[in-house]
């Protein structure tokens, strides 16, 4: 389940999830399910990312200017369509989102998952798009594309993107 379904279904539940430092912070009218706080405890990570007001710097014309240079430099020296450019364009600029909107996890959790070290997946960290992402190697597909999707969604909101470029 992605911390995005998560969240819903939290708030379903009448939960108020609020960032406070490292952890959640959880206000309900009522005991949640425990379910539900079970969940919320086992994406704890990934929740505190999607809430957490963004840490990088950039605002939104920050990023249009990141992304209309890129497109600009692919199409004019890779000699490709405008169109082409600007697909280019935007995965550079999701590149450059992840590489600012860093997620760190601890060693003793999977970011994923939540779970531990397994006897047949240990965890591993991952430098490719975090500081510091301890997944199980088989965790590490799925939360690759959730972030992706994660920074894809973050961009469009600021206009970038098969949602803003019409
Ligand atoms: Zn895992």
């Amino acid at each position: 389940m992605s911390a995005l379904a998560i969240l819903a279904r939290a708030r379903d539940a009448g939960v108020n999830i609020a960032v406070d430092g490292d952890d959640l912070l959880l206000t309900a009218p009522a005991q949640p399910p425990a379910a539900i706080v079970d969940l919320l405890a086992q994406h704890k990570h990934e929740l505190i990312a999607l809430l957490r007001p963004c840490s990088d710097d950039w605002m939104t014309e920050d990023w249009q200017a990141y992304f209309d240079e890129r497109a600009g430099i692919i199409e004019y020296d890779g000699g490709v369509s405008r169109p082409e450019a600007e697909v280019r364009a935007l995965d550079a600029c999701i590149a450059e989102w992840l590489r600012r909107n860093p997620v760190r996890g601890s060693s003793e959790r999977c970011l994923r998952c939540g779970g531990a070290t397994r006897s047949d997946d240990t965890l591993l960290v991952f430098r490719g798009d975090s500081a510091g992402a301890w997944l199980h190697v088989q965790c590490w597909l799925a939360w690759s594309s959730h972030r992706n999707a994660e920074a894809r969604s973050a961009l469009a909101a600021m206009g970038l993107g098969s949602q803003g470029n019409s």
